[in-house]
């Protein structure tokens, strides 16, 4: 993944981290992605075609 800007906090410590993100869907709790984690607040940020993915599931 290439993000160029960590533009949701502005930090600059953001190294790849594999995400557990959670999916309002009935039969799934939570899917892994390779993203980016900021070790300074928090944030985590996954592109664009994990998220896309995420809505798909969220539509069962
Ligand atoms: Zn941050």
């Amino acid at each position: 993944m290439d993000i160029k800007q960590y533009v949701m906090c502005g930090c600059t410590n953001v190294p790849p981290a594999e995400l557990d993100i959670p999916v309002k869907s009935q039969f799934i709790i939570s899917v892994k992605v390779d993203g980016a984690k900021c070790m300074e607040c928090g944030e985590e940020y996954y592109d664009m075609q994990s998220l896309k993915a995420i809505e798909e599931l969220e539509k069962d």
